[in-house]
């Protein structure tokens, strides 16, 4: 069904999967516009692996989005606790 729909679709300006597959690739970097974000939105409604994938990336996005930019330190526990995490990576230093 996908592989017969999809090129229909695409004759009606319902982007392919590789345009999608690039679409959702830029949404992690820049903001699309709002003709990409229709034609990505509709090649969804019948693309169940391109909408699968690109929730795929998001999700990812979302997480990497969350991390600090700094890495964690141990500024500001006391030297206690470093002794304790200090005695549960087994004595190692990071
Ligand atoms: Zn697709």
């Amino acid at each position: 069904m996908r592989k017969l729909m999809i090129p229909l679709l695409t004759r009606c300006g319902v982007v392919s999967c590789r345009e999608a597959d690039r679409l959702i690739s830029r949404r992690l970097d820049a903001q699309l516009t709002w003709r990409e974000q229709m034609a990505l939105f509709w090649h969804g409604c019948f693309c169940a692996t391109c909408r699968r994938y690109s929730y795929q990336q998001s999700s990812t996005g979302q997480r990497l989005g969350r991390l600090p930019e700094e890495p964690p330190t141990t500024a500001g526990f006391s030297e206690e606790a470093k002794s304790k995490m200090k005695a549960r990576l087994g004595g190692r230093s990071y």
